[in-house]
């Protein structure tokens, strides 16, 4: 059964569900959902059925997630390692291994690598990525930054990929090379974000305002690497911040890391997610590669845990997503652009609490990536791509959520069916 027309008693997550959901003691009561044409047809609390509907799998409140976003990738590394010698420890140790690497790069090199990176994503539900792409030349648009745009052709409809520009702060130093990159950025293609990596090392206020002038003028979304580090000084998201209310900046901003948040004085750090809320800016934490690039020494157990303000920034209302960053690179030897494990991480490093019913959220709000409004609760005429857990239940989350059945548009696209969720069971056995 490939196709179903009714999930029935589906555990859907409390923050797609309207504040009017039942419960069934302390969770949301089960759902069934109704398909046609690829769409989701209605969400309503579980009826028992008098008779099997052909097309009706019966989940027993198997977990559902709808399409998942990995909000920061880095496509153009994925899969570098293993070609790699030995790498200094820490993030600066991490660029410098790879800008000896990308000397050799071609563009078949990136699209083979690239496009495994795609497929993974793809069977792991992801319907929605973002990449950025290195662009350390002023004057020259990278080979990979081509490819990723090829790519991004080739897989609409499957998958929306986004590029961003990652290009040192000093690039920006110019305000008329600032523009030019702008430009060029703007010019090509769909889905081309300016971006932009700022850090203490290559800090100039003036810079990052010429970056956001030139994304201003050529309505360009602007997505930063932003304080990756656990100097306390470090001020870029302050300083975004209040460039952003100054300019009254019209496009969507995404800063990933802020990681220098953790490391400074409580009421510094919370007086800048104030302005981060009013300004307002989307943040994106990457616990992965925070983990293994901040307070790493060699010889020596990290203290510190590199990971943003990500509770106090959810109380103010600051949308928080989770995602992968770099996978299987000198930045981070593991990964699998499976956003889940990237939650996983999250969970033990940030102690998130409800990972199945709050913090999934942080993996599906694609809304979250630009000025769009909010498409929630899961309703009637949302598009069917949804995630079916067979293994995992709503305690342990995101334990067991490997093995998962994906729907898009309605049909399975991978994954294995459980036989028992087709199987007709008699009427009398379909409780809530
Ligand atoms: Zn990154």
């Amino acid at each position: 059964m490939q196709t179903p027309t009714l999930l029935q008693r589906a555990r859907l997550p409390r923050w797609l569900l309207p504040p009017s959901w039942p419960s069934a003691g302390s969770q949301p009561a089960l759902a069934d959902l109704r398909f046609a044409n690829g769409r989701v047809q209605s969400v309503q609390p579980h009826q028992p059925q008098n008779e099997h509907i052909t097309g009706t799998w019966d989940l027993n409140g198997a977990l559902v997630l709808p399409g998942l976003v990995d909000a920061h990738t880095h496509l153009d590394k994925a899969f570098t390692l293993p070609r790699m010698g030995a790498v200094q420890p820490g993030l600066l140790g991490a660029i410098e291994a790879m800008m000896v690497d990308r000397r050799s790069w071609t563009e078949a090199d990136v699209r083979e690598r690239a496009g495994r990176a795609l497929q993974w994503a793809y069977e792991a539900g992801v319907t929605h990525l973002r990449t950025h792409c290195d662009w350390w030349e002023p004057d020259t648009q990278p080979l990979a930054w081509s490819v990723l745009r090829e790519l991004a052709e080739a897989w609409a409809g499957r998958l929306t990929l986004e590029r961003v520009s990652l290009i040192p702060l000093h690039l920006y130093t110019d305000r008329s090379a600032a523009m030019t990159l702008a430009a060029t950025v703007a010019r090509s293609g769909p889905g081309a974000l300016l971006g932009g990596f700022v850090h203490s090392t290559n800090w100039d206020p003036q810079a990052l305002r010429h970056l956001f002038e030139a994304a201003q003028h050529h309505g360009l979304d602007v997505d930063l690497h932003v304080d990756e580090e656990l100097n306390p000084a470090a001020s870029g998201l302050a300083t975004t911040a209040s460039l952003l209310q100054a300019m009254r900046f019209e496009g969507h901003v995404v800063c990933g890391h802020t990681c220098a948040l953790a490391a400074q004085e409580t009421s510094t750090a919370l007086a800048t997610l104030d302005a981060v809320a009013a300004a307002p800016i989307t943040l994106v934490t990457l616990p992965i590669t925070n983990l293994l690039l901040q307070d790493a020494t060699t010889g020596r157990t990290p203290r510190l845990r590199g990971i943003t303000l990500v509770k106090e920034a959810r109380e103010r209302g600051i949308p928080v997503l989770v995602a992968s960053d770099n996978v299987q690179d000198p930045f981070c030897p593991v990964g699998s652009f499976d956003p889940l494990e990237a939650l996983a991480a999250g969970v033990s490093a940030a102690q998130l609490d409800a990972p199945f019913d709050r913090w999934s959220e942080a993996l599906c709000r694609s809304d979250w990536l630009r000025r769009s409004p909010a498409k929630l609760p899961l309703q009637s005429g949302d598009s069917a791509d949804l995630l079916v857990f067979t293994a995992a239940d709503a305690w342990g989350f995101p334990s067991r959520s490997q093995p998962r059945v994906v729907l898009r548009g309605g049909r399975v696209a991978s994954g294995q069916v459980p036989t028992h969720w087709t199987t007709p069971q008699p009427a009398t056995e379909v409780t809530s």
